[in-house]
């Protein structure tokens, strides 16, 4: 079968088995990361708008769930940030009236989460995964070079607004830099920032595939597994796939 804005089903290191929808076909995103998996530079914007039809993401979705597959989540992720797409919301309605046996999950850079419109639109997402890969402003700019209005504590307050008006979970993901975003200021201020989000898990993550910047490399288990001794028993580390896996994952491909 063939499908233009939905993708998988894949294995994911995080969620299990996960239909994916990209909201954003060109790669349009708030952010510019360095370690971003697409291997080119992002097209940085910040207009809200309908980028892809709805109806034709909607009708994809219908043809592929009507076969009643085995899935974990159905997950807005894909090639840019998904709550620039301006209808998501009535994705997720079509999905919790027509399929409400499956849960749906955002992967998000967070970004728009100053604006408490977002923040009504994804409020029945069943998992919210937020990346903070910062909460220095020096650090940010490094890391994500975001689109010239976004700042980092703008971003942590959206975060913490996100916790007293949402009921899903959220699971904080955190990208390790060695160098970059692993000193022992930043780990400090990682904590009281966490503390204050409030997520019910915080995952740590690290270069698994080659990112934007090829100077970047992974941080080794041992210091992940320091880091997440300092923020706290929240924290999981990530791994990596196994190659059976993996092998699984490509036999899964619509
Ligand atoms: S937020 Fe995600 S999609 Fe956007 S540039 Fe960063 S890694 Fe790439």
């Amino acid at each position: 079968m063939n499908f233009k804005y939905i993708f998988g089903p894949i294995i994911s290191r995080r969620l299990g088995v996960s239909l994916g929808i990209d909201l954003l076909p060109n790669g349009v995103c708030t952010f510019d990361c360095i370690y971003c998996e697409r291997g080119s530079r992002a097209e940085l914007n910040i207009e809200r708008k309908e980028y892809i039809p709805t109806k034709k993401v909607i009708k994809e979705l219908d043809r592929f769930l009507k076969r009643k597959p085995k899935l974990d989540y159905i997950t807005f992720s894909g090639s840019g940030e998904p709550t620039l797409h301006s209808k998501i919301d009535k994705i997720v309605g079509f999905l919790k009236q027509n399929y409400p046996e499956y849960k749906i999950a955002l992967l998000t850079n967070a970004s728009l989460f100053t604006d408490k419109r977002i923040l009504e639109r994804i409020k029945k997402i069943d998992l919210i995964v937020p990346s903070l890969d910062a909460v220095l402003e020096s650090t940010f700019q490094t890391i994500n070079r975001p689109v010239f209005s976004l700042s980092i504590n703008d971003i942590i307050n959206g975060l913490i607004n996100l916790d007293k008006n949402y009921v899903g979970e959220t699971w904080l993901e955190i990208f390790i830099i060695p160098g970059v975003n692993d000193t022992e200021k930043e780990i400090k201020t990682f904590k009281k920032v966490i503390d204050k989000i409030n997520p019910q898990r915080i995952q740590l993550n690290t270069l698994d595939r080659p990112g934007v910047e090829n100077w970047i490399q992974p941080a080794t288990m041992k210091k992940l597994n320091q880091i997440a001794t300092a923020l706290g028993d929240k924290v999981e580390v990530v791994g990596k796939l196994k190659p059976r896996r993996k092998q699984k994952l490509k036999n899964k491909v619509i």
